[in-house]
């Protein structure tokens, strides 16, 4: 390909909204186009990057035994209906009718299709196991779609569906898809780690995210320095810590009892009036939780010094989302904002405890009365009390596997597999015949990998302040074989000679050979765009030499005789 064939609208404006390098220098390099909200244009350098990892997705998928098919993106709202994601997707589902007034979607994931897909064509376990997976588009109406490519609303996503007798076989695919998602990242030339997750909107149990480090990554992966644990910040679990109760540094009495804490509202004024901990305290947080068709106050309590996370509250009461709750409100149901604890809570409120706090004595916490607390607790005393994992992991927490101390570090989900079991096969009423001849739902598992949030993913992590650093197996152009001067006729012909030879010798090459552009111009197009390597063919040429630029060091120029360009650089690739 020459510079002067090719479409690649390279400029120094940055959109305001750009935050994040992928999205700036994607823009800048003439790669996409934003053509609405969380919606881009893959323009012809775009489409190769795009392109070359969907290959290798697709190489890999397929080397795993998945089966390539393609769903239709629009999907009609009846299946929808059988799933029930039709009332629990929320506003992410982008729905819209016919001129008919038929219901559709746009597909933001493909379970349902799936499903209707398979079901009545296997009718039995000798037909299973199956994977099927395509490389689709996807549409979620996202609240803030943003970051460019790495958050739109229209995205590109390699899904794959597995159906199983048994669920050994499942984990045995999950285990596979695993090792074939690293296989993906690692041919990337990306740096990742795989972690434990939520299994959010999509369901079931058990699944792992891929993150592609990255500073700028919107999420927090909690990681252990001397073992393998990592886990996304919503379904990290630490080692339970433990505090001396209260009495045992006082010479506090040995039962409850409540005490006089006239305005002291913050676990802060409490700890310092108690001289104790702020662990040694409980905190309520109170939340509204939002249901399909209903909301519902709901106080969890957590240790006073941890923190809620909203994931894993929402996951303990099925709640579709947490809000927050007005003064007057909590008021109105009988609870007592700043004095709030788990004994003698107004009757009909839900409330959750934090794990940490199971059997947990010598707490202080609010009696639910104006300016008073209980000291000395005894949480096993509450017999209906449910308690479930809520708190934020938090650094320096010990690791429940290895004892080490945890560390955050920051991380773009590039993939996500889960281990669905039967969700959407026994809502939708999707059966095989089992050994005995018995009808069973099928045993599922979705894998899937965001092809084009990968393409910002390798900006984020392979970027400098001039561009893009494309890795090996991603970059548009190994090699950009710049001309000097596109005038002087001798370095046009010897850059073409150069062009013609790599490309011969199975190395991708563009020719920047534009004859009004000046030489810095064309250099600072080969670094915003990114490519691996530029041969430039300039004033040594009366000598026979041309210099090879490296694009992650550009200050290094290694001279080379003409004749010697082709083996240079089948060394440095
Ligand atoms: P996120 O937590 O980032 O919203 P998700 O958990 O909703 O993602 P999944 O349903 O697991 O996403 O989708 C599989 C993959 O698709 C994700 O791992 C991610 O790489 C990609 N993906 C999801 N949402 C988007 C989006 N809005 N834009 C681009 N890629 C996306
Ligand atoms: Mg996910």
């Amino acid at each position: 390909m020459k510079f002067t064939n090719m479409f690649m609208p390279t400029t120094k404006e940055t959109p305001s909204d750009a935050t994040l390098a992928s999205h700036q220098f994607l823009v800048r390099g003439g790669f996409i186009s934003q053509s609405g909200a969380g919606l881009y244009d893959f323009m012809p350098l775009g489409k190769i990057v795009l392109d070359k990892i969907r290959a290798i997705v697709k190489e890999e998928m397929d080397e795993a035994g998945a089966n390539e098919m393609l769903c239709s993106f629009v999907t009609p709202k009846s299946l929808w209906d059988e799933s029930g994601r039709s009332s629990t997707m929320g506003n992410e589902l982008l729905r819209f009718k016919d001129r008919k007034a038929a219901e559709y979607v746009l597909s933001p994931t493909n379970e349902e299709s799936i499903v209707n897909m398979v079901r009545n064509r296997i009718t039995s376990y000798k037909n299973l196991p199956v994977n099927l997976y395509h490389i689709n588009l996807k549409f979620r109406d996202e609240a803030r779609p943003r970051f460019g490519l790495m958050r739109g609303r229209e995205f590109l996503m390699k899904d794959a569906y597995s159906f199983h007798a048994s669920q050994e076989d499942l984990v045995r695919e999950f285990n596979l898809m695993e090792e074939t998602y690293k296989k993906i990242y690692n041919r990337l030339g990306l740096e990742f780690r795989v972690v434990e997750a939520d299994s959010g909107a999509i369901g079931g149990s058990g699944s792992k995210e891929f993150h592609v480090l990255a500073n700028s990554g919107e999420d927090t992966i909690v990681i252990c320095p001397d073992c393998e644990y990592g886990a996304n910040i919503e379904a990290a679990v630490r080692k339970k810590r433990h505090f001396d109760a209260w009495f045992e540094n006082t010479d506090a009495p040995t039962s409850m009892e409540k005490i006089l804490t006239k305005d002291l509202k913050t676990i802060e004024d409490v700890s310092n009036f108690l001289s104790v901990s702020k662990a040694q305290n409980i905190k309520a947080v109170m939340k509204k939780a939002i249901f399909e068709e209903s909301s519902e106050a709901i106080v969890f309590f957590v240790r006073g010094d941890d923190e809620l996370e909203e994931t894993k509250a929402c996951n303990a009461v099925n709640a579709l989302e947490l809000a927050d709750i007005s003064e007057d409100e909590l008021k109105d149901l009988g609870l007592t904002p700043g004095y709030c604890g788990p004994f003698n809570l107004p009757t009909g409120i839900k409330f959750i405890i934090d794990n940490e706090l199971k059997n947990e004595v010598g707490l202080a916490c609010g009696a639910n009365e104006e300016h008073y607390h209980f000291v000395n607790t005894d949480l096993s005393l509450i017999k209906d009390a449910i308690y479930k994992d809520l708190t934020i992991v938090q650094e320096g927490d010990t690791c429940t596997c290895c004892g080490g101390k945890l560390q955050y570090t920051k991380g773009i989900e590039a993939g996500h597999i889960f281990q669905l079991g039967t969700k959407y096969s026994s809502a939708m009423n999707a059966n095989f015949l089992d050994e005995n001849g018995k009808s069973q739902a099928f045993i599922m598992g979705c894998y899937g990998i965001g092809v084009s949030r990968l393409v910002a993913a390798v900006i984020e992590q392979n970027h400098d302040e001039k561009g893009c650093i494309w890795t090996k197996s991603t970059a548009p152009f190994m090699v950009d074989v710049i001309v000097s001067n596109g005038k002087k006729e001798d370095e046009l012909n010897a850059g073409l000679k150069i062009y013609e030879e790599l490309r011969k010798n199975g190395i991708s090459t563009i020719l920047d050979d534009r004859v009004k552009e000046r030489f810095g111009f064309k250099m600072g197009d080969f670094e915003l765009i990114g490519f691996p390597y530029a041969v430039v063919v300039g004033k040594k040429l009366q000598d026979g030499l041309v210099e090879i630029v490296d694009r992650r060091n550009t200050s290094l120029k290694i001279e080379v005789a003409i004749d010697k360009v082709l083996e240079k650089l089948q060394e440095l690739i």
